[in-house]
């Protein structure tokens, strides 16, 4: 992208309908153009035949159809998970998982290159923080997985075939969505337009650390998207080791926000709690963390528990829970009555699963 050129993922229709009015074009024009972004998910400007040469060949000269450069792109679970491997123009890494089952389909998308959170067991914290993604290069990278999900339609010959859109966008790639709350959420909205792409709210999740103020805004937020928190300790001092934000929300203060939500909202959120050996994952731990959900004589806080078995980060001295621990702890949090599953794992293989993200 040369420095005159604009991703044109980073327009709002306004925008585009004055971006063309500068070039002496009416607003329909515009409007032609938000279809092919987002309906016809059209991926060249040559495609958009409706539109004459000559303003194609001037659309292209001011504006990229997504600016992220793709450097590597991954199959695994025999090629129903897809990773790409993005770089910004510095070089910075960038990266996208597209998920394929028989009933949906599912994109996790980075809200940052890198992450500047640090907690100890993921790979991406280990880059630091690169840069907050606008949102055009957050959009993109859904607009990719469309077009991934439309050839591995093309060539599917199992029935039932996935379907024809993707069915849920989580923002759980690299970085902390909260971290990037304002180019984040134009985003979302942008994505949820009916006139345009038109992804149901619910079908939205986003991921974060555990900024309370991030919590509380999405709390009066105007779409009802779902909320997942990385919780993975009950108690102060692991929480603090695994996780330096702990410092600055310690939990009571963030559970306090998690109510605050889920009474305002009605929705339920999810706790996610990755299981590292002999560090969080005794059951003394899954009762503590059951009295930290389910309080004597409060209201049980409106949640579910996902439980993720680590996955290895090179270099870190930590260890993933064996098969008989996940379940020991799953069976202590459920006898506290807090309802919990074992996230099923995807692209182990391509270093595509979650922590797992590090330009590589
Ligand atoms: N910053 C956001 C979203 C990104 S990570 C957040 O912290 O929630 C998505 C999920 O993967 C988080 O719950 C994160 O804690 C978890 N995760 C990170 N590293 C992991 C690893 N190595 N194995 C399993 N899960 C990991």
């Amino acid at each position: 992208m040369t420095s005159k050129q604009v991703n044109v993922y980073d327009f709002s229709l306004p925008g585009l309908v004055d971006w063309f009015a500068t070039l002496g074009e009416p607003a329909y024009r515009a409007k032609q153009l938000y279809r092919h972004l987002y309906v016809l998910r059209t991926g060249d400007w040559d495609a958009m035949t409706d539109f004459s040469k000559p303003l194609r060949q001037q659309l292209a000269d001011q504006a990229q159809l997504g600016c992220l450069k793709p450097v590597k792109r991954l199959e695994g679970d025999h090629g129903l998970t897809r990773k790409m491997l993005w770089s910004l123009p510095d070089g910075a890494p960038v990266e996208t998982v597209l998920m394929i089952y028989p009933d949906r389909a599912t994109v996790c998308v980075s809200s940052q290159s890198g992450c500047p959170m640090q907690c100890v067991f993921c790979a991406t914290g280990k880059l630091g923080f690169l840069h907050d993604l606008t949102p055009g290069e957050i959009i993109e990278q859904v607009m990719w997985a469309e077009r991934e999900l439309a050839d591995f339609r093309a060539q599917a010959t199992a029935s039932p075939s996935p379907p024809s859109k993707l069915t849920n966008i989580v923002f759980m790639g690299m970085g902390e969505p909260f971290n990037n709350y304002d180019q984040w959420w134009t985003s979302v909205e942008r994505l949820h337009d009916p006139a345009g792409y038109d992804m149901g709210a619910r079908n939205f999740t986003v991921s974060t650390v555990g900024l309370v103020p991030g919590i509380l805004r999405l709390a009066d937020a105007p779409l009802p998207i779902n909320l997942a928190i990385s919780l993975h300790a009950a108690d102060d001092e692991t929480r603090s080791e695994m996780m330096p934000v702990n410092k600055r929300y310690p939990i009571e203060e963030l559970i306090a926000a998690t109510r605050t939500y889920t009474e305002k909202t009605r929705r339920r959120v999810s706790f996610e709690y990755v299981l590292l050996k002999e560090k969080n994952d005794f059951p003394e731990q899954a009762a503590r963390l059951g009295q930290l959900l389910r309080p004597e004589g409060a209201p049980p806080l409106l949640c579910h528990v996902n439980l993720i078995p680590w996955n290895p980060v090179p270099g870190t001295p930590l260890g993933r829970s064996d098969r008989n621990r996940v379940l020991r702890f799953q069976a202590a949090l459920r006898a506290c009555g807090v309802p919990c599953t074992v996230r099923v794992e995807r692209g182990v293989d391509i270093a595509a699963a979650c922590g797992q993200l590090a330009g590589a």
